[in-house]
């Protein structure tokens, strides 16, 4: 599948970049945290996005995506060209949730090269891999977290007290779910042949 977005110049997440630069000048590098929090408010991602709302996302980034059989060990890989900006995801999603993980992971790597390109890196190029991976997560996170405020403030109007805790408990219980599952995502790509 070859589902390739109408490329746009990638001057939104420039201009994103060069806020957080204005924002945390004073004590950086942010916490990698800090930045996949600002970016979850700033961009607001869904919740479970479907193929077709990850490339509109990307899109609304400036960033053209593009699936492709890639090898094994690798999920996804971005490229710089002519101002364009595109991210290549393997064919077949090793997990559910991979497709978007990489999204950001590769997200984030562009946001280090506008970092760089205006000279104020947030990272050695050793450490890259790792923190797109955690700033993958803590994006997902923080959109979660959201999602949860979300459920359990509607669920304070609820009269009835035993039906209003059953809702927080099992709010509670599935935001736990799923963000082990998001946390835990990175080490089972790294180790597809195990965890299978
Ligand atoms: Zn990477």
């Amino acid at each position: 599948m070859d589902a390739l977005a109408t490329t746009v110049p990638t001057n939104v997440l420039d201009d994103f970049c060069a806020a957080l630069l204005s924002r945390y000048k004073e004590n950086w590098p942010p916490a990698e945290t800090s930045l996949a929090k600002d970016f979850a408010e700033r961009f607001a991602p869904e919740l479970f996005p479907n193929t077709e709302q990850m490339i509109q996302f990307a899109s609304r980034l400036g960033i053209s995506v593009s699936f492709k059989p890639l090898p094994d060990d690798l999920h996804g890989c971005n490229c710089s060209c002519d101002g364009q900006t595109i991210v290549f995801l393997s064919e077949q999603p090793v997990f559910t949730g991979s497709h978007e993980h990489t999204l950001f992971h590769e997200i984030r790597e562009v946001m280090e090269y506008c970092f760089c390109d205006q000279g104020w890196p947030t990272l050695k190029p050793s450490e890259l891999e790792k923190r797109a991976d955690l700033f993958a997560t803590s994006v997902r996170m923080a959109r979660l977290t959201k999602e949860i405020g979300r459920y359990i403030e509607n669920a304070q109007s609820i009269e009835q007290t035993w039906k209003r805790w059953l809702i927080f408990a099992g709010v509670v219980i599935m935001g736990l779910g799923i963000g082990l599952s998001y946390a835990m995502l990175p080490h089972f790509e790294k180790n597809p042949r195990v965890s299978k």
